[in-house]
């Protein structure tokens, strides 16, 4: 994706960590992992978001984006949207190895376990890039011990869109340290709008017809009494799948205030 090979390096900035591209991986023309390392001053809660960005001649050009990896990672990984003319990734797609990129030094967030009352299953509905936060909760040893079962509805357009598709798959099979746990309690529910695919429909279809319960335990419908759900993508998802819950009699959690459910758009747009 890039033809270059001298790695980019910027100016220091007091309000920011400069982090080193440690590796790239490019999913499609317009979807990309990369990791940084971390500083170690950096905290976060699995599930949060901060801002990264590269120096415009004015000042640094910034971006929210959720952490990928757990909370307990070296490295800090990111799963990133390639917009054509997006003023952030046009410039952050052709990153290569070796480049530097500014690290905000505080991370954020709702997708968190601790904006969640105690339950038995856990949903994470994610469509597109909202998959990312979802990587890093599901590879938190934390939320297995929390959770009894832990499924993952990822929605894209495309089949090159479903990012991860292996790793998912297997139940993070070789993850040092989830992968019993996720042999038994991890379920993957890929859905492609846009090609043939044996899951095509939306997520809000999922709910109520029963697809979203394919071989889990329980009841084949959400309830509050012990589900928890986390929903990270396009506004419409959100929107959609809230509703629903709340017609059912689920409540929207914060980290103030835990509830049944939390939300994160995945951008604003
Ligand atoms: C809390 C939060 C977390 C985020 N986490 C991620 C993340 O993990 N990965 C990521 O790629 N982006 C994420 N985003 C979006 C990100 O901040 C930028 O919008 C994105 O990187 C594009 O930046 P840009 O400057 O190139 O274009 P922008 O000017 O920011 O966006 C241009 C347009 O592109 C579309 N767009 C932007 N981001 C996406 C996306 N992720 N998927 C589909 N369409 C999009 C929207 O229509 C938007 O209006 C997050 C946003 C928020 C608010």
């Amino acid at each position: 994706m890039s033809s270059r090979t001298e790695a980019v390096k910027i100016a220091p900035n007091d309000a920011f960590n400069i982090q080193t591209v440690l590796w790239v991986k490019h999913w499609n023309e317009h979807l990309f992992s990369f990791a940084v390392d971390r500083p170690a001053s950096l905290r976060f809660r699995s599930g949060e978001f901060v801002m990264i960005g590269l120096p415009t001649e004015a000042r640094p050009l910034l971006r929210a984006y959720s952490i990928a990896s757990p909370s307990y990672s070296d490295e800090l990984e990111f799963l990133s949207i390639a917009v054509p003319d997006g003023p952030l990734t046009s410039r952050l797609r052709h990153i290569i190895a070796g480049d530097e990129i500014y690290l905000a030094r505080k991370t954020t967030g709702t997708l968190v376990a601790d904006a969640l009352t105690p339950g038995k299953r856990l949903f994470l509905l994610a469509t597109g890039t909202g998959l990312a936060p979802f990587l890093s909760i599901m590879r938190d040893p934390d939320i297995y011990e929390r959770y009894e079962q832990v499924v993952i509805v990822h929605s894209v357009r495309h089949l090159s869109d479903l990012a991860f598709r292996d790793v998912l798959e297997s139940r993070l099979a070789g993850d040092p340290l989830v992968e019993e746990e996720a042999a038994a309690k991890f379920r993957y529910l890929p859905i492609v709008t846009r090609e043939p695919f044996p899951r095509q429909q939306r997520i809000t279809t999922l709910m109520e017809n029963g697809g979203l319960f394919e071989g889990i335990d329980g009841e084949p419908r959400l309830d509050p009494a012990h589900d928890r759900v986390m929903m990270c993508g396009s506004m419409d998802m959100i929107r959609d799948c809230s509703a629903i819950l709340e017609r059912l009699g689920f409540e929207e959690g914060s980290n103030a205030k835990p509830a049944d459910f939390v939300i994160e758009k995945a951008f604003v747009g």
